[in-house]
């Protein structure tokens, strides 16, 4: 592959704020390098170290078996997750808050560890007196509420796997997902509450439920108390299995590799694929990283704001902190109800101390400006985290001085649905920040930047990005596709798993993230980042979201199409479009001066929020879409965009 143009990725580094290395768990760079080169020494050795955190029933006898592809970690040992995320540390401190969950509308629930532990041994009891049995799949459909966690850890406890679909998918998108894991019970919900409206979750259930003959119950918490359509032999209500259900139920001695949970990828890329998690491996994992990368402590309040729907909720809302002990704000709704500094308002309000939010989101809060931050006292934040796209320089310093003021490091952790945990990320009190860089990975993972003969490339120059030993959270296989596991993972580069996403390694060893490898673009010979080419279009004051993508071009062979919305107070004009595409070609050189640029109102995302750039790529080709647009989240965004199209064109 050719060079990219190093300009906007070249960012100088930003050192751990001395205060906070001061007080951190990994205090420099040398330290973690010792604790990376130990890893990397003897890596089996290494992650059985870190298992000791565990609570076992039964030792392990062998850390890895590595039948490439398929690993299976701490063979023979048992363990139950939710135990390790509850029991212990019932057993040292019942009182210890788990669970802040703020409503919408600004209710609260708080639920101590003996509380949730409680409340999950009913669950527990009530899915065993459904004839849930261990193996068995229920799917979980439901809005950010208590009883979501409680459901997945209830499953857990009996060894029941769960695949949590997210809320806002539709009746097909469910009963798709239902019928590929052969799920034997749903749980749901009357509704939700979305900016204030009911989301009729109950309803869009009973519409899946239509097509999917493996249900034989559907479990339905009341959190709206609207009417609903009620099939009394099949429809249960939560609250009456809870209050006849025992609370004592033991947790279930389970293998160390137990399916966890099955979870489909949001499909960015094309048709959703159930990842398959198992037990041992991906809890310790998740466990043992937020203690590096998020610096956790006792005192900590956590938040994550991703949705349970999403694999950062599962690793990083319920079973990492959980696993830890931790204290886990959760919030019901939008960040825009009812204004525009919800978020900071529950940070103030809980003092939240580690704040974990996405990509999108962080350009979103830049967008609507400084006045709502300037409300609020931000000041109990210590670590800020970033997931989920490539986060562009511009916004990853709004993030560092509007949020975190300069006092608190950034964290921006890689990695995905399939590696169940974070792979790359810096360590904040550790690693110097490269803004849009995730810098290096975390020890006791080997994170490659290769060609496709799987060479490492030189610094500068574009790969693919790989992993080179398997890893104790990796997905086990795509559920019921084995032969696409081993093909889609493991076969492009023999040996390695290829994570889909094209990368490049700069001399200090950092992975810089370009996205995709489909969305690599060519002009006139030249390898262009989508990414690379957005962050310039973010870096300009108008713009708040860039998405980037090619359009074929009989001379150059693809020629740059831009997609951008605009910051609060700025309008679309001729003007303004010369003077972003004059701006990439100053910021990036002239090879990379868009061809077009497209002024909309909001830019094509998957449900978790990430651009959706295949569908753009349709759209700046054909002129229309005809690919597979059920992860979309606002359908009518296609229809809006392709007008625009139309009136631009004058
Ligand atoms: P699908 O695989 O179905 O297309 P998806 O890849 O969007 O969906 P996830 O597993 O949630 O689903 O996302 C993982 C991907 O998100 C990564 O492969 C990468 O492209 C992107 N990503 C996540 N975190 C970062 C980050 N910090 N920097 C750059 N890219 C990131
Ligand atoms: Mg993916």
């Amino acid at each position: 592959m050719q060079e990219f143009d190093p300009h906007v990725l070249e960012e100088k580094a930003v050192p751990p704020p001395l205060e906070f290395s001061k007080g951190a768990r990994v205090k420099s760079l040398d330290e973690y390098r010792r604790i990376f080169d130990r890893a990397a020494g003897d890596p089996e050795g290494f992650w059985a170290e870190q298992a000791e955190q565990l609570d076992w029933f039964e030792p392990y006898t062998q850390v890895l078996e590595w039948k490439s592809p398929h690993a299976k970690w701490f063979v023979g040992g048992k363990l139950n997750v939710a135990h390790n995320c509850l029991d212990r540390h019932v057993a040292k401190n019942p009182a210890r808050m788990a669970l802040i969950w703020e409503a919408e509308d600004g209710a609260v629930v708080r639920l101590t560890y003996a509380q949730l532990h409680e409340r999950v041994c009913r669950f527990a009891n009530a899915l065993k007196s459904l004839g849930v049995k261990d193996g068995d799949c229920v799917a979980i459909y439901m809005p950010m509420i208590p009883e979501l966690p409680v459901a997945m850890l209830a499953c857990a406890r009996i060894g029941a796997i769960h695949s949590v679909v997210f809320g806002g998918f539709s009746a097909t998108a469910l009963s798709d997902r239902i019928a590929d894991a052969k799920a034997k019970i749903l749980v749901t919900a009357d509704g939700g509450y979305r900016r204030g409206r009911v989301v009729p979750l109950k309803d869009t259930a009973d519409a899946a439920l239509k097509n999917c003959p493996t249900i034989e119950k559907s479990v339905v918490v009341k959190r709206t108390g609207e009417k609903v359509a009620w099939e009394s032999s099949r429809d249960l209500w939560w609250h009456d299995l809870e209050k006849s259900a025992s609370k004592d139920c033991p947790a279930t001695s389970l293998d160390s590799e137990h399916p966890l949970y099955i979870l489909y990828t949001s499909g960015t890329t094309g048709k959703p694929k159930g990842v398959l998690h198992t037990s041992a491996g991906y809890l310790l994992q998740c466990m043992w990283s937020m203690q590096l990368v998020f610096d956790l402590r006792d005192s900590d309040v956590y938040w994550c704001t991703a949705d349970i729907g999403w694999v950062t909720g599962h690793s990083y809302i319920v079973y990492g902190p959980l696993a830890n002990g931790a204290t886990v704000v959760m919030y019901e709704g939008a960040p825009d109800h009812p204004a525009k500094d919800r978020f900071w308002q529950i940070v103030e309000k809980y003092k939240v101390s580690i704040f974990y939010s996405s990509a999108t989101a962080i350009r979103a809060f830049m967008s609507w400006g400084m006045d709502w931050l300037n409300k609020h006292d931000l000041s109990s934040l210590r670590v800020l985290g970033t997931v989920g796209e490539p986060i562009n320089p511009a916004a990853w310093k709004w993030y560092n001085g509007a949020i975190g003021k300069g006092r608190c490091p950034i964290v921006d952790t890689w990695w995905q649905t399939e590696t169940g945990a974070i792979m790359i990320s810096p360590l904040p009190g550790a690693t110097p920040a490269k803004p849009g860089s995730a810098t290096l990975p975390i020890p006791g993972v080997a994170a490659k930047v290769v060609n496709l003969q799987g060479r490492p490339v030189a610094p500068g120059e574009t790969g693919y990005l790989t992993i080179q030993k398997p890893w104790p959270a990796m997905l086990r296989t795509i559920y019921g596709d084995d032969e696409r596991y081993a093909r889609e993972y493991w076969r492009r580069i023999p040996g390695v798993y290829f994570a889909g996403d094209a990368a490049q390694c700069d001399k200090d060893g950092y992975i810089w993230v370009l996205g995709r490898v489909d969305d690599v673009i060519k002009v006139a010979g030249h390898r262009l980042s989508s990414m690379e080419i957005e962050s310039a279009l973010v870096s300009h004051t108008s713009v708040a979201e860039a998405a980037v993508v090619a359009r074929p071009d009989d001379i150059k062979g693809e020629a740059i199409v831009c997609f951008v919305t605009l910051r609060s107070g700025h309008s679309p004009s001729g003007q303004l479009r010369s003077a972003l595409m004059e701006h990439v070609a100053v910021t990036i050189g002239s090879i990379a001066r868009p061809a077009d640029v497209r002024f909309c109102d909001l830019l094509p995302k998957t449900r978790s929020g990430k651009i959706m750039r295949r569908l753009l790529r349709e759209l700046a080709h054909k002129g229309g879409i005809s690919g597979d647009t059920t992860t979309l989240e606002d359908m009518g965004v296609i229809e809006r965009l392709a007008k625009s199209q139309g009136q631009d064109e004058e």
